[in-house]
């Protein structure tokens, strides 16, 4: 079917690296319907929102409409997934549709996720269920309106096919936008070919996409390798600051753009937990909440290595540049943490490292002990610096922990909170778990209407709101543990 003019997309990742992208098609869907459309983002990309919502255009989301001029593909990447080394993955159950230039002039990626089985599917039924894409809809709704690097979602259509999983549940294919799909998977496919040529124009490509001033450097791959450790060091941080689990930080999953990317079995902390595990298969605590830092960083070495040949001529020169650059991860990723943790705190820039890294250890040790919610913390925390201490020390219900919490409420206040500044940063509404399965239950059996609420309350995430006052509040005490699947 050819679709107006209008939407043009380019087949640059297709025509620039061949080599990783199969030319594959959308399957039909036997009755369409539209169930979620983020308009704002269809504006950026320049997409009329009401045709969007015509039937020819609810085809173009989910594939089935290709405009004039595009060549939908399924990419090739590899990945470590749990540490196990899988030299072919790819899109098994997705398609990059091309790529669009959006109002402010960037290049964005179109993706479809649940249109069917491609070359890459293996055992996979290339579906993908209403609840998990409506899933990643509201989250990732949430981590952008938290000013969090991720990829977006722009529509979900339901497909009126038949899933079948542990039960039999509603099809839908997500539309997805992000800066690219490039991930250290990605990289470790093309190392694997042994062609240096397909390594370096990937290289080259990733540099011209993201992260263009390396391309002036003196070394201008090394200055990729830099600038995707620095973008991953800061995204991870973030997500410690707000309390988020992605859940499969397989290499496949870490982009190099530094967005966050596939939200399969995450979760926002209720009660705080380094240890803090939700996926159903992450049986280890592979990817607990605390282990983030070094699972991403066990990511950039395997990227490290895939960029070898490109670093130096000379392995042994090629790997002390790469074991340099990726050294420092750890200081980017301390502080960043710092940073945001003295802002949640509401503390000014004068407070020195020395004073508040034991200041955060302290209350990070307070928290898990007290089992207390990550979210609301930080927002009671604040009505203490306004002069009413008595809501936050409630959180802790133990007597013990609430005698050591109240030693660190004055050392704190002594430093001179400033609660506005803290209202800023700390959200008030995040995409609770609770909520976020309420919703999807009920979207599930067609009652979109929690949905539509919940997404009001994560697109103002700093914002008190009348009427959406539940959307605050930590999970009931009956709720949890909580597990996702993916
Ligand atoms: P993920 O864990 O979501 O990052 O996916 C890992 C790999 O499994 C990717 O290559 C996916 O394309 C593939 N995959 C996941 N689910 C399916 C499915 N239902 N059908 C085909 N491939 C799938
Ligand atoms: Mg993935
Ligand atoms: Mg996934």
């Amino acid at each position: 079917v050819a679709l107006p003019p209008a939407v043009a997309l380019d087949d640059r990742f297709a025509r620039e690296l061949p080599e990783m992208a199969v030319p594959w098609q959308a399957w039909e869907a036997p009755e369409p319907r539209l169930l979620a459309l983020d308009e704002p983002l269809a504006a950026e990309l320049g997409l009329d929102a009401g045709w969007l919502r015509s039937p020819e255009g609810v085809r173009f989301l989910l594939g089935t409409a290709v405009p004039a001029g595009a060549t939908p593909v399924a990419q090739a990447y590899a990945g470590h997934q749990f540490g196990q080394f899988v030299p072919r993955l790819g899109d098994g159950r997705a398609l990059l549709l091309g790529e669009l230039t959006d109002t402010g002039g960037r290049l964005r990626d179109l993706h479809l996720k649940g249109s069917g089985r491609t070359p890459f599917a293996r055992g996979g039924d290339g579906l993908a269920a209403v609840g998990p894409m409506l899933r990643e809809f509201v989250v990732s709704a949430g981590m952008h309106a938290l000013g969090i690097p991720t990829t977006r979602a722009l529509a979900v259509v339901a497909t009126g096919r038949t899933v079948h999983r542990e039960t039999p549940l509603p099809g839908a294919v997500l539309a997805r936008v992000a800066s690219s799909h490039l991930r250290v998977g990605s990289f470790q496919y093309a190392r694997l070919t042994g062609d240096a040529d397909l390594l370096r124009r990937l290289a080259d490509h990733a540099v011209a996409r993201h992260h263009p001033e390396a391309a002036a450097a003196g070394h201008p791959h090394l200055a990729l390798f830099e600038a995707v450790v620095a973008a991953q060091a800061s995204l991870v941080a973030r997500w410690a600051l707000v309390g988020f689990v992605h859940g499969v930080l397989n290499t496949d999953n870490t982009t190099i753009s530094g967005e966050t990317i596939d939200y399969g079995p995450c979760a926002f902390l209720d009660a705080h937990d380094p240890a803090a595990v939700f996926s159903s298969i992450d049986t280890a605590g592979r990817y607990a909440f605390g282990n983030q830092p070094a699972a991403v960083q066990w990511n950039l070495a395997r990227l490290a290595e895939a960029l070898l040949p490109l670093l130096h001529e000379e392995e042994e020169r090629a790997i002390e540049l790469a074991t340099e650059v990726l050294g420092t991860f750890r200081g980017r990723f301390t502080a960043a943490w710092s940073a945001g943790m003295r802002d949640k705190l509401g503390l000014p820039e004068v407070v020195d490292r020395a004073v508040l890294d034991p200041l955060v250890d302290d209350l990070l040790a307070l928290l898990r002990t007290g089992r207390v919610d990550h979210t609301s913390f930080f927002r009671t925390l604040a009505r203490a610096a306004r002069g009413d201490a008595e809501p936050v020390r409630r959180s802790f219900t133990d007597p013990l922990t609430a005698v050591g919490f109240d030693g660190w409420l004055a050392r704190w206040r002594a430093l001179g909170p400033d609660a506005d500044a803290m209202d800023r940063v700390n959200p008030v509404h995040v995409p609770r778990n609770h909520l976020v399965e309420e919703a999807l239950v009920a979207a599930t059996c067609g009652d979109l209407a929690p949905l539509e609420r919940l997404l009001e309350a994560v697109r103002t995430p700093h914002e008190e709101r009348p009427g959406l006052e539940r959307y605050a509040q930590p999970a009931p005490a009956g709720f949890g543990p909580y597990r996702t699947f993916c």
